[in-house]
């Protein structure tokens, strides 16, 4: 592979282990596709148990060398990767797009989110801070340290390839944690690219390894149950998170978990209509809806409720589906054809119970995994779309009069990542800030994602934060020690 140019052919699609890259030990390969044709973009080797735990020794050797390096060392790896990252935007663009379907724009979008964190945590690896206290006798005094977990095993899902990489991968780094990563097996290409990246900007052998596995749980089991593993960090579904949990709790093993959302989007009478749904269709559409983050179920207040209906579904009307890489192109591809088939289930179990069906409503014939940009209104209590990760383009709306009703309905679910909600009525803003169960609000916004602020879920949706000073110290261990009075 050139220095300075990728194709999908100049990709790596080995296993990253102790600084080289290397296949799978049983010759084994997988197909990774591209969702808006179904053809083969590339064959990547497929990772065996022991070539995982091979990784793990190789994380295990380099650890403590890594916790020992100056901090700013550490920074300078993480912003050469950053600078790297920017500099191949448009190939990290184009990968995104061929493996995953987004349209071009937002995955270069996710460039720039996704390299932000190996910025932001560049910076903080050297404001790792500690404690100097007295005890409340007066009698003796505490340092209190910091360092890092040790060895991480991070899990990450195929919708935001870069973006849940770096956001693991860099505070991990910057704590001086060495990692052993696993992308999702329908996305692997981004982050193979991501860790080549990171061998150009002088990373040290074995702090970073990666293995691709098509078989996930028989490859991390292994892992999770070795005790030289330190930290499980995991991006992904709520039922594997919990599998994994249990998996983690033979060893008591720290664990930071992202989980499912069931996000609410709440819409009140004295909203600001454009700005309103504008914002809906960005927490709604992005991603083609396959975000954790995206609005699940929609509430609108009564009195608004036409002019909310009639002005979105003019936005949904007009999007334009086709294949990522098409100029013009607002929506893709679903990541397969298991996803077209979920979306329309949940959408003919809403109508057969009683929705309207204003827009789209099924799969688009052409060749890849496309459905429909869907609305529907009067969503009744029961529908299966309401109480699922809908995880497609579908927008379910339900209308309420009061703001207890409002409330009411969005807490009725066992998740809590994130919720939104459009009033121009300052105090009830607040209200809802203090009332929604949720890990993050976004008050008259559509995305509120950014390295600088503590992403995650409160409930059923997860455990810690990534982002943020507070992402860091996922990977860092409080250590005290008492000292006598001087
Ligand atoms: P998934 O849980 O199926 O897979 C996620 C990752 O876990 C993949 O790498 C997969 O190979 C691996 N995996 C699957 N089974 C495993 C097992 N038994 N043991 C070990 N690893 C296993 O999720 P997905 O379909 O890739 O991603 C979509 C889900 O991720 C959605 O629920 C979404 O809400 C969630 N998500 C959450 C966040 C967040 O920050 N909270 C962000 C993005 C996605």
């Amino acid at each position: 592979m050139g220095d300075d140019h990728v194709s999908v052919r100049g990709v790596p699609t080995g296993l990253f282990i102790g600084g080289s890259w290397r296949s799978s030990t049983s010759g084994a390969t997988f197909a990774v596709r591209d969702p808006s044709t179904g053809d083969v973009l590339a064959e990547v080797a497929d990772a065996t148990p022991e070539d995982g735990i091979t990784a793990l020794d190789a994380a295990v050797a380099a650890q403590q060398e890594w916790a020992a390096t100056a901090p700013r060392q550490r920074s300078d790896v993480l912003r050469r990767a950053f600078d790297l990252v920017r500099a191949h935007e448009d190939d990290l663009a184009a990968l995104m797009t061929l493996e995953m379907g987004k349209p071009l724009a937002e995955a270069r979008g996710e460039v720039v989110y996704g390299g932000e964190f190996l910025r932001w945590f560049s910076e903080e690896a050297v404001r790792i801070g500690g404690d100097y206290r007295t005890n409340p006798e007066g009698t003796g005094r505490a340092i209190v340290l910091k360092r890092p977990v040790g060895p991480v095993y991070a899990i990450t899902p195929w919708n935001f390839p870069l973006a849940m990489a770096t956001r693991k991968i860099g505070p991990a780094l910057a704590a001086g944690c060495t990692v052993v990563v696993k992308p999702a097996e329908l996305t692997p290409l981004t982050t193979l690219f991501l860790v080549e990246l990171f061998r150009r900007a002088g990373l040290p052998d074995g702090v970073l390894n990666v293995v691709p596995s098509l078989d996930a749980k028989g490859l991390s089991e292994p892992i999770i149950a070795d005790r030289r593993l330190r930290k499980l960090t995991f991006t992904g579904s709520t039922p594997v998170g919990s599998a994994l949990l249990k998996q983690a709790a033979d060893n008591v093993l720290k664990t930071s978990m992202e989980l499912g959302g069931n996000a609410p989007l709440l819409v009140f009478d004295d909203a600001d209509l454009d700005a309103a749904v504008d914002a809906a269709m960005l927490a709604k559409f992005r991603n083609v809806g396959e975000a954790c983050t995206a609005a699940n179920r929609f509430f609108v207040q009564e009195g608004i409720a036409d002019a909310f209906v009639a002005a979105l579904t003019a936005k949904v009307d007009a999007l334009r589906i086709g294949r990522g890489t098409e100029d013009g192109t607002t929506m893709g591809p679903l990541i397969d054809d298991r996803a077209v088939d979920k979306a329309a289930g949940l959408v003919d179990d809403a109508v057969a119970r009683g929705a309207r069906l204003i827009t789209g409503g099924q799969r688009v014939e052409r060749p890849g995994s496309y459905f429909a940009p869907t609305v529907l209104d009067e969503v009744q209590p029961g529908s299966e779309i309401l109480t699922t990760e809908i995880f497609g383009p579908v927008v379910s709306i339900t209308r309420f009069a009061t703001e207890d009703e409002g409330i009411r309905l969005a807490n009725d679910t066992e998740f809590g990542l994130i919720a939104y909600a459009f009033t121009t009525d300052f105090p009830r803003g607040q209200r809802l800030a203090e009332r929604l169960e949720t890990g993050m609000l976004g008050l008259n916004t559509g995305v509120v994602s950014n390295a600088a602020f503590p992403f995650g879920g409160v409930k059923s949706s997860g455990l810690g934060r990534e982002g943020s000073h507070e992402g860091i110290e996922e990977y860092l261990e409080t250590v005290y020690v008492l000292t006598p009075d001087p």
